[in-house]
This record gives structure tokens, C-alpha cells and sequence, in this order.
């Protein structure tokens, strides 16, 4: 009986081959697949809302499970910037130039009612009414603050965000419309 078992699992058939041993894929799925499975947050934040971003680090909740505890300390080597504050004039150009700096594709999670529009302070004439103002906004999570939880929700959302995008099509054809223009000229 033993010995039998054995060459049903060293000889499989070939159609077991032929369905369980090969995989198809695209460059592009495998690519957003790595992406969404690694994101690095930038170290940053600009007000109350980072204590939440911080206990969603926390073993409590357990950010690490999602491949993202790791909070880059530069720009350059992070792909999400998790908004997590109030934005004031005098802030928004720094904020501008750490998401200039972090390399493509890139992802902004706008963190709170103050990074989503202004908050309770948005009459106030040193704040930003969101930050949507200056760089491109994902994902928006609502409260003052969000709990940990809602962070990882709206996380959870830019996941299937980033699974479903196509980044390497949408430059490929980027650059043929450039190339087309050009030629035109
Ligand atoms: S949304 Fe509330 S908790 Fe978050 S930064 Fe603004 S005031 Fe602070």
C-alpha cells in the first residue's frame, strides 16, 4: 500500500502537468502582484492622525502582514505616502517636493478629515482643504482620527487598487501617443 503511494506521487500523469504545474501570467500581473505584496510607507506625518498610522504598526494590529512595516526613511526608497495630518501652507511645498521625490508608480492614502479636506480647521487661512490640492490623492479615509482599523481598510482598498493596474501597458501606450504627436509635428 505504501510503496504504491509512493509512485502515485513520483509518476503524476501528464495532464497533471499539463494543469497544476504550469502557470500563465503577465509581466504587468506579476509586477502589480509584487507591488501590492511590498508596499513601503514613507516615514512621515504632520499632525494627530500618525498616532493611529503608528498603533497600525503596532503587534496589535499587525500592519507586517501585509509586507508594509517597513517605513522607509527616504523618499527614494518608498512607494506610499500615507497623508496622516493637517496640511498648512507653509507645509504643503515640503510635502510637494517628498512626493516628487519618491520613485514611480506611487501611491497617496489621504489619512483623516484634516488630509481629506481640512477637517475642523478648514477655515482656518493656514490650511491646505485637502491634499488632493497638491499631489494625486488614492485612496481617502474619512474620521478625526481614523482608527487603525480604517487605515487598514483603506490599505486593503489601494491592494486592489494597485492588483488591478496595468502600469507597464499604461506606459507602454503613454509612449506610443508621444511618439505618434511627435511624429506629427
Ligand atoms: S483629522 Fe482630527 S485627528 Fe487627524 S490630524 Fe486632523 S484634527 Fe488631528
Amino acid at each position: 500500500m505504501k510503496k504504491k503511494y509512493i509512485e502515485t506521487i513520483a509518476k503524476p500523469k501528464p495532464e497533471e502537468y499539463e494543469f497544476e504545474n504550469i502557470i500563465l501570467t503577465t509581466i504587468d500581473k506579476v509586477l502589480s502582484w509584487a507591488r501590492y505584496s511590498s508596499l513601503w510607507p514613507l516615514t512621515f506625518s504632520t499632525a494627530c492622525c500618525a498616532i493611529e498610522m503608528m498603533a497600525a504598526a503596532s503587534a496589535h494590529h499587525d500592519m507586517s502582514r501585509f509586507g508594509m512595516e517597513v517605513y522607509r526613511a527616504t523618499p527614494r526608497q518608498a512607494d506610499l505616502m500615507i497623508v496622516a495630518g493637517t496640511i498648512t501652507y507653509k507645509m504643503a511645498p515640503r510635502v510637494k517636493r517628498l512626493y516628487d521625490q519618491m520613485p514611480e508608480p506611487k501611491y497617496v492614502i489621504a489619512m483623516g478629515a484634516c488630509a481629506t479636506s481640512g477637517g475642523p480647521f478648514h477655515m482656518s487661512y493656514g490650511v491646505m482643504n485637502g491634499v488632493d490640492k497638491i499631489i494625486p490623492v488614492d485612496i481617502y479615509i474619512p474620521g478625526c482620527p481614523p482608527k487603525p482599523e480604517a487605515l487598514l481598510d483603506g490599505i486593503m482598498k489601494l491592494r486592489e487598487k494597485i492588483k488591478d493596474d496595468r502600469h507597464l501597458t499604461r506606459k507602454v501606450n503613454e509612449t506610443i501617443k508621444v511618439l505618434k504627436n511627435m511624429r506629427k509635428k
